[in-house]
């Protein structure tokens, strides 16, 4: 993909929790594979599933405007919403990470008026260093 043109690229929206950046986990290849894509740009948060909450209306905002201007100049073909479970950031219930994280796929391709698909996913906890990536849906 290198020198020849950069390839496909999705903008995921992640937790900024450092258990899913650890290299050992390789979330950036994992979410690749999942997505079909050869690269991911990445805009890290809290808690990313809770955004739209209503008291998180400015970082919701902030998030958006940031992942509009990445569609613009990087013309993703993707977009993802990742939440994890254990998530100090929007510490909700297993179950639930995986209503909200559809919420808020539908929530950011609204605000973006990102034409492509927008993929909901939760990394589910094994251990620190071990995660695995389940897509929950699309929009
Ligand atoms: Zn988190």
């Amino acid at each position: 993909m290198f020198g020849r043109g950069r390839g496909k690229l999705a903008v995921s929206l992640v937790c900024a929790d450092w258990r899913l950046h650890h290299k050992r986990v390789d979330l950036n290849k994992r979410l690749s594979r999942l997505l079909d894509v050869d690269g991911i740009d990445v805009i890290a948060v809290p808690g990313p599933d809770g955004l739209t909450r209503p008291e998180r209306a400015s970082e919701w905002k902030s998030a958006a405007d940031q992942i509009s201007l990445l569609i613009s100049v990087h013309k993703p073909v993707k977009l993802t919403v990742v939440a994890h479970q254990r998530c100090a950031g929007h510490p909700v219930d297993d179950s639930q990470h995986k209503v909200d994280v559809m919420t808020a796929a539908k929530a950011l391709k609204e605000a973006t008026k990102f034409p492509g698909p927008v993929v909901a996913a939760v990394a589910t906890y094994r251990s620190d260093a071990k995660w695995g990536l389940e897509k929950i849906g699309e929009v």
